[in-house]
């Protein structure tokens, strides 16, 4: 393998260019006519099916086969076989009954989850693995029936909390493990009938929650604030690293020796990993690599058993193959678009077996003269514009400066939704009791964007029987505030707060949290 020729904050860059994950479009399908909700905007000059049409076989992707011509470069006639071959609208394999749903896979009853795994009955989520009738809830593993959560692991009936462990019937957490019927804590350790870190008997305990009316918007927000401001002023770990050894990133739980890796569990030996989970092993430069990977580098999306796969963009189910795009239960393969089940394959043409070995070989050797082996596709030829992408959310660009980069953008603009009926934050009901059933024919006006959405059955039944108020904010609003809520993807050389030992951690030294290092943090936890 050639050495890298940038760094890795811009090979992350690069590699996310290829990632749209939230922005949706309505649009037709090329296959059939109907109407399809697609991460392609219908401008592009892609041919996009829905999930279902892709999957069957009414074509072959092999029919887009192309000979490869070597007085061309190998990036110009690749991007000629993604325009030729069809694209999923929203990327989905084994679901049942999920709707808006991209990214996703082994899920039951799910809707508009993105990027989530053996998941059931669970709505506007992002993240989600193993979980169980969660709601507004990112970034969380084995837990059920949460509702506005980030980050918690094995976890039940939690609410408004992040970072937590074995925790349940809770209220208001951070940063809490195996604590049960808790309010507005922090830094607690196998509690029960604890409010604002402080003790209280059951009864007590009982008496507080009673007062509180949990369905009213406004008692709601008061508590957010007030728990908050507690929260915020007690000690924070220098990252978020539980059962890990030889770790460095944050957000890292059950993995070991993984370096610089952000959102890693059951990780081992990875490097510069962006979301690197459930059994992922010896991958570099990946982003959203796992349920069984090994040996990645320089991938997006791929895993559900992958091995031995590079410069690749969303591969599931597949092994030894590089440059390769939106291919799934296939292996032995280069340079190739939505393959399904095939094998020996350059550019979607069928070889044998050793006219594959011969051809690749010649192809790889033309590529490295060309400087374009072992590099990651160009941005220049990216599905996406830049501003359509998740490197748009973590390294933000205007127009201008991502032309500058040589990064694609999208001037598409989607006209707004049709609503006949919209209905003001101001004009719903305080309490949840008092929301009629009527609400699901109205669309609510965004309190922050002003944009309509609405509200489906099961998610009012949801709210109706935990007695949690509607929210006010659009499902895009919610979740950009729960990610507001965690660090970004960069580690800062600085110092414990208490101790003063160096430490690499991902709050910025100019941050207002006081940070603690890992000995200081044990001994402040109760
Ligand atoms: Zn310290």
């Amino acid at each position: 393998m050639p050495k890298p020729t940038i760094c890795p904050e811009c090979r992350a860059q690069r590699r996310l260019s290829w990632r749209n994950e939230r922005k949706f479009y309505v649009g037709k399908s090329d296959l059939s006519g109907d109407r399809i909700v697609s991460i392609f905007s219908p401008d592009k000059p892609y041919k996009v099916y829905s999930s279902e049409e892709w999957w069957s076989d009414r074509y072959n992707p092999t029919d887009h086969g192309q000979d490869y011509d070597f007085n061309r470069p190998f990036f110009e006639q690749f991007d000629e076989l993604l325009k030729s071959t069809p694209h999923m609208a929203l990327i989905g394999a084994n679901n049942e009954n999920c709707n808006y749903c991209h990214l996703l896979a082994n899920c039951k009853h799910c809707y508009m989850i993105v990027e989530s795994s053996n998941n059931e009955n669970c709505l506007y989520g992002y993240w989600l693995q193993k979980c169980l009738g969660c709601v507004d809830t990112s970034f969380s593993h084995d837990s059920k029936y949460c509702y506005e959560v980030d980050n918690c692991y094995n976890c039940y009936n939690l609410k408004w909390s992040t970072d937590c462990t074995n925790s349940s019937d809770s209220y208001f957490l951070k940063d809490c493990i195996s604590c049960k019927n808790c309010f507005g804590c922090t830094n607690l350790h196998q509690k029960e009938y604890y409010i604002l870190n402080k003790p209280n008997s059951k009864k007590e305990y009982d008496v507080f929650m009673q007062k509180i009316d949990f369905g009213s918007y406004k008692d709601i927000q008061k508590w957010l604030t007030e728990t908050n401001k507690f929260i915020s002023s007690e000690p924070r770990k220098f990252a978020h690293i539980l059962n890990s050894e030889d770790c460095t990133g944050d957000y890292i739980v059950n993995s070991r020796n993984c370096e610089e890796c952000y959102h890693a569990h059951d990780a081992e030996s990875c490097k510069y990993g962006e979301h690197v989970w459930r059994g992922s092993r010896y991958n570099m430069d990946v982003s959203t690599v796992g349920r069984e990977a090994d040996w990645i580098y320089e991938c997006i999306n791929t895993g559900i058993s992958s091995n031995n796969v590079q410069f690749s963009v969303q591969n599931w189910t597949c092994s030894d193959m590089q440059y390769c795009y939106g291919c799934h239960n296939s292996n032995h393969n280069f340079g190739c678009v939505g393959l399904k089940h095939n094998q020996y394959c350059i550019l979607n043409k069928q070889y044998d077996k050793d006219s594959y070995k011969e051809l690749m070989k010649k192809i790889t050797d033309q590529m490295k003269k060309d400087g374009e082996y072992g590099e990651f596709f160009p941005a220049s030829i990216s599905l996406f514009g830049y501003n359509e992408t998740v490197a748009n959310e973590q390294s933000p660009l205007n127009k201008n400066d991502a032309n500058k980069l040589k990064f694609k953008w999208s001037d598409f603009e989607a006209p707004l939704p049709k609503v006949e009926k919209t209905i003001t934050v101001e004009k719903l009901p305080d309490k949840n009791k008092d929301i009629p059933d009527d609400v699901l024919n109205w669309a609510i006006e965004c309190e922050v964007t002003n944009k309509p959405f609405r509200l489906t059955k099961e998610e009012l039944k949801f709210y109706h029987n935990h007695n949690i108020p509607i929210p006010r904010k659009h499902p895009d609003e919610r979740h950009m505030d729960r990610m507001k809520l965690r660090n970004s993807n960069k580690l800062y050389s600085r110092n414990c707060d208490k101790c003063g030992a160096d430490i690499q951690s991902t709050y910025s030294p100019d941050r207002s949290e006081k940070i603690f290092c890992e000995k200081c943090y044990l001994n402040e936890m109760n």
